[in-house]
Order: C-alpha cells, then sequence, then structure tokens
C-alpha cells in the first residue's frame, strides 16, 4: 500500500436530501498502482461518480481516508488541494467542457496559464499535445466547429498537458460513436504505456475491457473485482 498512488480506506459519502440521507458510497477500499488501468463499472447510481469526484478532490468524503501520491488529501487546504489537482492529476468527463468561445489550442492551453507557464512554451506545449491526438490541423477550431470524438481528444489533450501521472475519467467514451470511442481508447492505452494511472469510469463492458482490473460498483458498494490474465 505504502507506494500506491490511489489509497482509499472506508470511503462513504452520504447525502442530505429534502431531510432524507442518501448513501451514495459504502465503505470503499481500493489501491491503485502506479501504472496500473483500472476501469470501475456498475449501473447508473451506483456511485462511481461520487467516488471519481472524492478520487478527484473534487469532493470529500462523509468518513474514510484517502492518500493520492503518499499525501493524506483531507489535511489539505484549499490552495493545497488545488495545486495537487494541478500537480497530480487530469480529468475528463462525458461532456467534454471546453469553453465555447475559445479555439481548441486555447482551450488545451489553459492548464498551462493557471500553472503559470509563459505565453511561448505554453503554445509549444499545447501544439505538440494536439498534434498527439491527432488534431494539429484543427487548431484554430472552435468546439461547434468539431465533432464529438474530436471534442473529446482536445479535452483529453488539455488533461494531460501538465504531464499527469493520474488520468480519471469519467465514462468519456459515452456520449460518443464506436469509432470515436475506440480512437480515445487507443489514446489512453498510449498514456498508459508511457506511464500514465488510468482509471475509467464506465458501464460498457466492452470499454471496461480495455482495462487490466475491473472494478464492479453496485448501490454504493464494491461488489467485485476482475484481473485480466497478464
Ligand atoms: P453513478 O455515477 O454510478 O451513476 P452517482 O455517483 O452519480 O452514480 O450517484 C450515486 C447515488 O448518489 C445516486 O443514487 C444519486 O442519486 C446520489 N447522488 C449523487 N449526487 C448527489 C447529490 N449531489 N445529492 C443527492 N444525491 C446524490
Ligand atoms: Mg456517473
Amino acid at each position: 500500500m505504502a507506494d500506491c498512488l490511489i489509497a482509499a480506506e472506508g470511503l462513504s459519502r452520504h447525502y442530505r436530501l429534502g431531510g432524507r440521507t442518501v448513501t451514495a458510497l459504502a465503505d470503499v477500499s481500493i489501491a491503485i498502482e502506479t501504472g496500473e488501468y483500472v476501469a470501475i463499472t456498475g449501473p447508473s447510481g451506483s456511485g462511481k461518480t461520487t467516488l471519481m469526484k472524492i478520487l478527484g478532490c473534487l469532493d470529500s468524503p462523509s468518513a474514510g481516508h484517502y492518500r493520492l501520491d503518499g499525501i493524506e488529501v483531507s489535511g489539505l487546504s484549499p490552495d493545497q488541494l488545488a495545486a495537487t489537482r494541478n500537480r497530480v492529476l487530469g480529468f475528463l468527463f462525458q461532456s467534454f467542457l471546453l469553453l465555447p468561445q475559445s479555439t481548441a489550442l486555447e482551450n488545451v492551453e489553459l492548464p498551462l496559464a493557471y500553472a503559470g507557464v509563459p505565453r511561448a512554451e505554453r503554445r509549444r506545449r499545447a501544439r505538440e499535445a494536439l498534434a498527439r491526438v491527432g488534431l494539429a490541423d484543427r487548431e484554430d477550431h472552435r468546439p461547434a466547429r468539431l465533432s464529438g470524438g474530436e471534442q473529446q481528444r482536445v479535452a483529453l489533450a488539455r488533461a494531460v498537458i501538465n504531464y499527469p501521472k493520474l488520468l480519471l475519467a469519467d465514462e468519456p467514451t459515452g456520449a460518443l460513436d464506436r469509432a470515436s470511442a475506440e480512437v480515445v481508447l487507443r489514446l489512453f492505452a498510449e498514456l498508459n504505456c508511457a506511464g500514465v494511472t488510468i482509471v475509467l469510469v464506465t458501464h460498457d463492458m466492452a470499454v471496461a475491457a480495455h482495462a487490466e482490473r475491473v472494478l464492479r460498483f453496485q448501490h454504493g458498494r464494491l461488489v467485485a473485482e476482475d484481473r485480466r490474465a497478464a
């Protein structure tokens, strides 16, 4: 557990909803090592997104402990949290969440601007990242002028522009046709080969099959784990 990138123990998350308590996540423990490719599956409402938000430091658990890259996350101030997020992880969502008024290149550059990288280097690295996802010739396109698959590739370039150790992806192929999904999954495989740890949420077993390990959730609990033979 010591050298795990993700070490979560007894995570629970309860929501208060109109006087009722909804348990979205119940006593979940997981350990993910650097370099792994893990899929998280389960029916709608089983707590997958709730878990990803906690793993991505976008939400806090109601109970349990979470160490990310050796750091106890609950002890961090909001500024330290943001810095850790910036340094360690990239996030990809089903809806690509690109800025509609910005070009593909500007969207990819954004995390570098937050990190204080000088403009010329931002440009250079964003160009490189777009080329790596096969979109060198789409730099000046706004999101509305890109297909869904292309938008997700821009979002992927943006997610990995800071060379994160960890890529968290919540249903990244959920809005894509099969061919576009395959392109995104091929890029995931390349990133994983380059050493990036990947946690991928999907309810599609064909997509989950790309991972080495599959964690299955139901009613907020981790109910099964399959490891693919190497
Ligand atoms: P999944 O991603 O597997 O579809 P979620 O993690 O989004 O599941 O949701 C798990 C459960 O928690 C669901 O029953 C959902 O309705 C509930 N839930 C999620 N977010 C909230 C919230 N902000 N307030 C109340 N209940 C929520
Ligand atoms: Mg979800």
